[in-house]
């Protein structure tokens, strides 16, 4: 059995004053029953980020960490970020001092007996471990659907997402270093991590309802964030006044050809086949310029992003095997 590793969970915390106690003694809970399997090292820790919260989640954090120092930690942000940017603080905070780190909601809606299940994965060699729901009875129909059609609409929009998978995973301290390379401002978690690669694996569990307080998701904050996602992850909406341009174009000829049978067949007023003609082409030839703009638009945005254009996963020279294994042992 392999030396047990260092395990740091991130809670994002936005007025979550309702569940923190609760959330707290799970999680305590659970790392105790790890520890004791031997599945994960006693230095592993808790860090609640508080985002900005306008109730008493920071006292409660404070108090957490000072009644148990050695287990709880705490990140306050300066103001209100944002759930993405909240994780990513908490993740960029702890990624050189932890093995591997699960994010998670504050509400208890995952199922904190995956996080077993994701630690036997990582120990596999699973890099990213992504935690997917496996059910949404508890979802009102209306959160299912609008949730299941937003990965849905994700994928036809060119942003590729782990199907049914949240926020709710494990990633190695080797992928941790890499996502600090993702040096993007409108931050999409979701749709990064996949792209950074390595070995990756899903654990399936039920979601709960939320154990206190509320959703600081409302319908209007997921369109946003979709939106979000879609807009910086992929120029497939570019790309489609691209086609549609070409397409009316390509109509315009075909109704150029009509027009003109028509006129010579003497069934049309005057006037009618050039306004018609006129009308479909340069509409055609409008749309397909904004797409051409649109497609040096992409280049740039992709240029803007400076995302890592590769991940080097091993490096084998003459002087030894420098492999992933070993770069996690030499700590
Ligand atoms: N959250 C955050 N900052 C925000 C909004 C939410 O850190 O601006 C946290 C929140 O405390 C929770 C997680 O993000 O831990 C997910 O939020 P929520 O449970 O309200 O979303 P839902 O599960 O309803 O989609
Ligand atoms: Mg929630």
């Amino acid at each position: 059995m392999q030396k047990p590793e260092i395990l740091y969970m991130v809670v994002p915390c936005y007025n979550e004053e309702a569940v923190l106690h609760e959330t707290a003694k799970q999680l305590k809970e659970k790392y105790q029953s790890l520890i004791s399997r031997e599945l994960i090292s006693k230095q592993s820790r808790v860090v609640f980020v508080n985002d900005g919260s306008k109730d008493k989640t920071w006292q409660i954090i404070q108090e957490l960490h000072s009644e148990d120092p050695e287990f709880f930690s705490g990140i306050d942000l300066a103001h209100n970020s944002g759930h993405q940017n909240a994780v990513l603080a908490g993740l960029m905070t702890v990624k050189d001092i932890c093995d591997m780190a699960i994010t998670m909601d504050a509400d208890l809606q995952d199922d904190i007996n995956t996080i077993d299940a994701m630690v036997e994965e990582y120990y596999k060699g699973n890099q990213v471990v992504y935690g997917v729901r496996s059910a949404r009875e508890t979802d009102t129909f209306f959160k299912r659907f609008t949730a299941e059609s937003f990965y849905k609409f994700m994928k036809v929009m060119g942003a590729d997402v782990v199907y049914n998978h949240a926020d709710f995973r494990l990633m190695s301290k080797r992928v941790l270093q890499e996502l600090a390379g993702f040096k993007e401002v409108n931050l999409f978690l979701r749709g990064m991590v996949p792209l950074i690669g390595f070995k990756s694996t899903n654990v399936y569990y039920e979601r709960h309802e939320r154990f206190a307080g509320e959703s600081k998701y409302p319908l209007k904050k997921m369109l946003a964030f979709a939106i979000n996602g879609i807009t910086s992850f992929s120029v497939k909406p570019l790309k489609m006044i691209t086609n549609i341009g070409f397409f009316t174009v390509v109509v315009s000829v075909l109704a150029f050809i009509w027009a003109f049978v028509s006129k010579f067949l003497g069934y049309t007023e005057l006037g009618w086949s050039s306004t018609i003609c006129s009308i479909w082409l340069i509409g055609g030839i409008q749309i397909f310029c904004l797409g051409i703009i649109g497609e040096y638009v992409g280049k740039i945005y992709a240029e803007v992003k400076q995302r890592p254009r590769f991940i080097v996963a091993e490096f084998l020279n003459d002087t030894g095997t420098e492999s992933i294994e070993k770069d996690t042992e030499k700590k």
